[in-house]
């Protein structure tokens, strides 16, 4: 069996994606910028493409700016509250500890610049409160940006009353909702969002394409210089079938948001469930505010990468929350802003699941995780000295 349970990192294309893209390859492939008459009807396409994005987070097509995706939009917005503040010698920006790195590692940059960078503490369910926000703002804040929801652990942030927040006391807001986007039901407007990025392939569309809304009046500043693509804010031609696909895709997922997300989150409680009987194991973020499709679990006593090792030869493709792609042996700084120990962020499995998922492959994950994390316990010095009562566990 062949379980893909990773669509938190990527998303298979929908057929409906790929055929509104088609004819953006072949037919309709003039340039927007071009005055001809099959210029226009490019222009055109990409600004029916704009409408119906901005229809999805309730805002005006001129609010929508394409970009390369979701890293390319959070830089942009971050990059440009930090300008729009500097301007004003405001430069103390407020976010959390537990973003992605397109965002914590901007704010980095920004932090060499001079800029005064407050992380909040997360909460050990993943949750932020809208009041830590209002109290770390201060007379010099330039911005708030504070992820919908957090892409390892699922945990769904209280973007409404943080919105309301920063609107009480006029900072700039930004959302990184790149794992919301499609999933979870967002209204720009409603919920006082200032700028808000997204990727059209966390959500069935194509990669290398994205949005950032930005609510109109925000000087944003310029990331990619050249044409006057984009009112002027982003240079480059754009890509039009990937808009297309985008347009398309995110229109779907928003038409069968709840279906979907009953669907999925009948599978996701159920992998919860099947998996926390397993000992010294436990849930990463909350049990009730997560993500539909997110289940993270950590096993006391196992590493993450042998066991995703194991589970692919079993044709299950999972993720672990640690940042072993780098090539480093750090723990995820998601797992440690939670508070969980190295040795137990260590230990950590990621299934990310999407409506196309079935009972059948919950249930195959649920014979084999167990028995691969017996396994590898087995083979454990460090687990043998816990069972034998040498070594202390941390999860009951
Ligand atoms: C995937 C992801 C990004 C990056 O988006 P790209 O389109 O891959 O650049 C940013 N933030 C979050 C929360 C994500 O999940």
């Amino acid at each position: 069996m062949k379980v893909y349970a990773d669509n938190a990192a990527t998303t298979k294309m929908s057929k409906h994606a790929i055929e509104a893209m088609m004819p953006y390859f072949d037919e309709i492939y003039a340039n927007p910028s071009s005055l001809h008459s099959e210029g226009q009807r490019a222009a055109e396409a990409l600004l029916d493409a704009r409408e119906r994005i901005g229809a999805c987070l309730g805002c005006s097509s001129k609010e929508i700016y394409f970009t390369s995706g979701g890293s390319e939009a959070d830089n942009q917005a971050i990059i440009s509250a930090a300008k729009i503040g500097a301007r004003k010698g405001k430069k103390h920006i407020i976010s959390t500890a537990f973003e992605h790195h397109a965002v914590l590692h901007t704010l980095d940059k920004l932090k060499k610049e001079g800029f005064d960078i407050e992380l909040l503490p997360v909460g050990e369910k993943g949750n932020i409160t809208a009041e830590q926000v209002a109290n770390a703002i201060r007379e010099d804040t330039c911005l708030v940006t504070v992820m919908y929801a957090n892409n390892e652990i699922g945990s769904v942030l209280p973007i409404a009353e943080i919105g309301k927040v920063c609107k009480d006391k006029k900072v700039l807001f930004h959302t990184d909702a790149v794992q919301a986007a499609g999933h979870i039901h967002i209204n720009v407007k409603d919920e006082n969002i200032d700028m808000l990025s997204l990727a059209a392939h966390k959500f069935h569309g194509p990669k290398g394409v994205g949005v950032l809304y930005s609510r109109l009046g925000i000087p944003l500043v310029n990331v990619i210089e050249g044409g006057a693509q984009e009112r002027g804010k982003r240079g480059g031609t754009e890509n039009l079938p990937g808009i297309m696909g985008m347009a398309a895709a995110l229109e779907d997922a928003c038409a069968k948001i709840d279906e979907n997300a009953e669907k999925v989150s009948f599978l996701r409680d159920k992998l919860i469930k099947g998996l926390s009987k397993i000992e010294h194991s436990a849930l990463n973020g909350d049990d009730v505010n997560r993500l539909p499709g997110n289940v993270s679990f950590c096993f006391e006593g196992i590493e993450g990468e042998s066991l995703l090792l194991l589970l692919d030869e079993k044709g299950i493709c999972a993720s672990s929350g640690s940042a072993c792609t780098s090539g480093s042996l750090d723990p995820s700084h998601v797992l440690l802003a939670i508070g969980r120990p190295h040795e137990v962020a260590h230990g950590s499995l990621r299934l990310t699941l999407c409506e196309s998922n079935t009972e059948e492959e919950v249930d195959y994950i649920l014979k084999c995780v167990p028995e691969v994390v017996n396994y590898l316990r087995n083979m454990s010095p460090l687990w043998h000295d816990k069972v034998s009562g040498k070594k202390e566990f941390f999860l009951k």
